[in-house]
């Protein structure tokens, strides 16, 4: 797994490739490395698996976008690693294609007879995909601090009980289909300024499935998958952030008649919290402290992203003043680095005072002590922010 190649360098296309551009480009690395013109050849398989996994990945434009945010890691809720990965057969390969190489496409004319694979029949297999789903997950500073798992009750289609999800009442009440003889394409020569051309397109009767259900389950009418609920527990890797969005494959809507389920896509939503204010790593905090505390100096507890902390305020601090708790952010999603809590200090200024507070106040206002005089040491507002920034 550490050894994977970036998915847009397998097809040779740059970062901000237009789907037309990865399409075309998986093509023609496909084309070959395509078993049938590498017979025997174990490392031309391997690159037209990864050229077929590239595709997966980047043709979807919710895992393409999840790839350029967290690459390789962080696929899958960044715990099981990768896309299709390993797990990516040559059969799955192969069912994609007709998608990628198109109902009017001349595909057939390279590989023209010898079906694809060599021997597996050319069906694109069973069904149809399930679609994705979209579910939200809110979560708490405290649980995108340390990760979290979340079960949650999905409503989607599951596949049907009674039929084992294939749509059909028995096993015998499936038959080849007519149209293709349970190819699942039908090829046709067309001339063209170029000469004859052979092409392969979907069979209309079977969908490309190769065969047709004669007596279909009545329970789901023999669309294989019914409307219900599962529990899906989610892992969310610490450090998520608002917008940000996971995607659990297989975990979407069962397909029919046996299709491949679709993913389960986690849209990320932070619950705001009553003290803190998340700005990227950093977690602010605003600290309201009495004028004779800013004097004498004091001991505060301030909260954090993780349970309440106890910080010293030494005497003489000035309203605006930012304290650094290293550490006390958040972590990233993606790499070991961990973000600050900043304690902003607001000197309370009374807002209302008593006759005997002003006279005090009036005395107050002659000292030297109370009139301003920032050294030269003290830094600026600006140059405070220039810090924090840096
Ligand atoms: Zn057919
Ligand atoms: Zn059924």
């Amino acid at each position: 797994m550490s050894t994977k190649r970036d998915y847009y360098e397998i097809l040779g296309v740059s970062k901000s490739a237009s789907q037309d551009e990865i399409k075309k480009a998986y093509r023609k690395v496909a084309m070959q490395f395509h078993p049938d013109r590498n017979p025997n050849n174990k490392e031309a398989e391997e690159k037209f698996k990864e050229a077929a996994e590239a595709y997966e990945v980047l043709s979807d434009a919710d895992k393409r976008a999840q790839y350029d945010r967290f690459g390789h890691a962080g696929m899958n809720g960044g715990r099981s690693g990768g896309f299709g990965g390993g797990g990516m057969n040559m059969e799955d390969i192969f069912s994609n294609f007709g998608d990628i190489f198109g109902n009017d496409d001349i595909f057939g004319s390279f590989f023209g007879g010898g079906g694809r694979g060599g021997g597996g029949g050319g069906r694109r297999g069973r069904g149809t995909r399930g679609s994705n789903l979209r579910v939200k997950i809110r979560l708490t500073y405290e649980e995108i601090a340390k990760g979290a798992n979340k079960k949650i009750k999905v409503k989607k289609y599951v596949p049907c009980q009674h039929c084992g999800g294939l749509g059909a009442k028995d096993k015998n009440a499936f038959q080849t289909c007519n149209t293709c003889g349970g190819s699942g394409q039908v090829r046709k020569v067309t001339q063209t300024f170029l000469g004859q051309m052979q092409t392969v397109t979907t069979c209309p009767t079977c969908h490309g499935e190769g065969q047709i259900i004669t007596s279909k389950c009545g329970h789901c009418k023999g669309e294989g998958r019914m409307y219900g609920e599962e529990m899906v527990s989610i892992d969310i890797p610490a450090g998520v952030q608002e917008g940000m969005q996971l995607s659990m494959s297989g975990k979407g809507n069962a397909g029919e008649r046996g299709g491949a389920p679709g993913d389960l896509l986690i849209l990320i939503e932070e619950e705001p919290h009553p003290e803190l204010q998340r700005d990227g790593l950093n977690v602010a905090y605003d600290l309201h402290i009495s004028f004779p505390d800013a004097v004498y100096g004091t001991q505060v507890e301030v909260p954090t992203i993780d349970g309440k902390a106890k910080i010293k305020i030494p005497a003489g601090t000035q309203s605006g003043k930012i304290f650094r708790l290293k550490g006390k952010g958040f972590p990233s999603v993606n790499s070991y680095e961990k973000g600050d809590q900043l304690i902003h200090v607001n000197v309370w200024t009374p807002q209302h005072v008593s006759a005997e507070e002003k006279s005090m106040l009036d005395k107050l206002q002659t000292s030297d002590n109370f009139k301003p005089n920032p050294e030269k040491s003290e830094k600026g507002f600006f140059e405070k922010v220039r810090d924090i920034f840096s």
